[in-house]
């Protein structure tokens, strides 16, 4: 006789308890939105899925609600933000629910008394930073996707940008978090203060935790005061992103704390003056922008000097603020300026600033090797290195060379004493490489930490530590 295995509830079923509890906020089910909640442009294969059901909560309510809906259903839920992740770590998982938390983007508070901002985790980093502007305060981290990712996706992915190289990353901004957990309870971890001793320190672990311990429902990050004088921007040419390295790692330690350090190689110069019909490739070699807000004379001094000393072309500085503008946005620019229209992986891996140099020899050893153009920007002054590699549209799985490369690349920079993740976060791109980074007991540690907060594996699974 043959078992019959049927299903204790109905999708339908499970839809209308689900919107019984999201009272605030809505629930999608047409199969257009599932599919542009479900798929970013990232990746379409196995790796995601079609979810159940997308759900833009507009309170703690609808999250506590949505939660309650997964546990009964046993149902996965991936917390998705403004979907920018580069690492397909917000995309729909089969038959999940999709949380997003884009709608609940009101700044709360901004404080110059205390230097800080409360911010509901929809909120435009852009926007925040705007906002504390405003109020002669800004707020420091700023990655490219700066105007159109949220200040929860940041938390979730410790997200970093140019200015982390004096300011730290988002993990060195947040204050306090307050965090609806799988069981429905929201906890509040951190606080006002800029000091704080107290219990285990439970805001840095949710940070970078990518949406698998909890959904972050308010963030208070710190704010900057904008410092006094004109800031100076400027760039240089270097024979090639080796001897930029090793000048990148002499400024970091010469007393001069610049805000920005960031490199671009030929090839990306190339792409750039392309896009934007420039024609800084015409200097060859290297490139590096540089910036420091804080510019009295002797601190522009010292940079010319220390980048003279690696054989630095062609220096130029500037005040002027559309100038700056300007050189900002070429390095916004570079990855649709490298992408055009192609497929593409874009690494991100962090060295001890010491092994830099090194790492940019090999990588361009790699690209030899491979018969692969191998486009290399990145936060150099963090270490912080993008190697991006382009394959052609039609082409859809990556090409057995490219892969070849990464893993060459992801091999060499843990003997070197790197992470294969520097702010981009792990995903689905990347978890595979959690015993390899980690070892062993720390990657048994996260699954233990994951079990605690989420016993059932509801949030966000396959996803960072699986
Ligand atoms: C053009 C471009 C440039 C970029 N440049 C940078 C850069 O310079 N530096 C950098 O670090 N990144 C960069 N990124 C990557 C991306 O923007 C960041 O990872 C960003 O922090 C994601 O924010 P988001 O709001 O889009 O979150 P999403 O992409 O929606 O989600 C990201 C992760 O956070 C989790 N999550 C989302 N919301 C919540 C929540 N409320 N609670 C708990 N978990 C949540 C998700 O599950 C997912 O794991 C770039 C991306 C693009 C497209």
């Amino acid at each position: 006789m043959l078992l019959t295995v049927f299903s204790a509830f109905s999708n339908e079923q499970i839809i209308e308890f689900l919107k019984q509890q999201v009272t605030d906020g809505n629930v999608f089910t047409d199969p257009e939105t599932l599919k542009k909640q479900s798929f970013s442009s990232k990746m379409t294969s196995d790796e995601s899925g079609l979810a159940l059901a997308y759900i833009e909560v507009k309170s703690t309510r609808d999250i506590q609600g949505v939660m309650k809906a997964a546990r009964k259903f046993h149902v996965p839920v991936v917390p998705q933000n403004q979907f920018t992740s580069t690492v397909v770590g917000a995309d729909g998982v089969a038959g999940s629910f999709v949380l997003s938390t884009k709608q609940m983007n009101h700044i709360k508070e901004i404080s110059r008394a205390d230097s800080l901002a409360v911010v509901e985790p929809g909120v435009i980093n852009g926007d925040l930073d705007k906002a504390a502007r405003e109020q002669g305060m800004f707020y420091a981290p700023d990655p490219g996707s700066k105007p159109i990712s949220g200040i929860g996706g940041n938390v979730a992915t410790n997200a970093g940008g140019m200015s982390t190289v004096k300011y730290g990353a988002t993990k060195d901004n947040v204050l306090g978090l307050k965090v609806v957990l799988a069981d429905g309870r929201e906890i509040k971890v951190g606080g006002r203060t800029l000091k704080q001793a107290f219990g285990y320190n439970l805001t840095q672990l949710f940070i970078g935790s990518e949406g698998t311990l909890g959904v972050v429902t308010e963030v208070t990050v710190k704010l900057m005061p904008i410092p006094i004088g004109t800031p100076t921007m400027g760039i240089a040419f270097f024979d090639d992103m080796t001897k930029l390295a090793e000048a990148v790692a002499e400024i970091r330690i010469s007393g001069v704390y610049p805000t920005m350090l960031e490199a671009l190689d030929n090839a990306t110069i190339e792409a750039l003056d392309k896009y934007e019909g420039t024609h800084y490739s015409s200097n060859s070699g290297a490139m590096l922008i540089f910036k420091v807000d804080n510019s009295i004379p002797e601190v522009v001094d010292k940079l010319k000097e220390l980048m003279n000393q690696y054989g630095a072309v062609n220096v130029t500085v500037t005040t002027d603020s559309k100038e700056q503008a300007d050189l900002e946005k070429l390095r916004r620019d570079m990855l649709p300026a490298i992408f055009a229209g192609q497929n593409h992986i874009m690494e991100d891996m962090a060295m001890p600033l010491s092994k830099l140099a090194t790492m940019m020899d090999y990588i361009h050893q790699v690209g030899v090797q491979k018969h692969l153009k191998i486009y290399v920007a990145g936060h150099a002054g963090d270490g912080n290195v993008h190697p991006t590699i382009v394959w052609p549209k039609e082409q859809k799985e990556a090409p057995q060379d490219v892969v070849e490369a990464l893993q060459l690349m992801f091999h060499e920079t843990l003997k070197l004493g790197g992470t294969i993740s520097g702010e981009h976060a792990v995903g689905t791109m990347k978890n595979q490489w959690n015993n390899e980074e980690l070892g062993e007991d720390v990657d048994q540690i996260q699954h233990q930490i994951k079990s605690l907060f989420d016993p059932m594996q509801l949030l966000n699974p396959k996803r960072k530590i699986n």
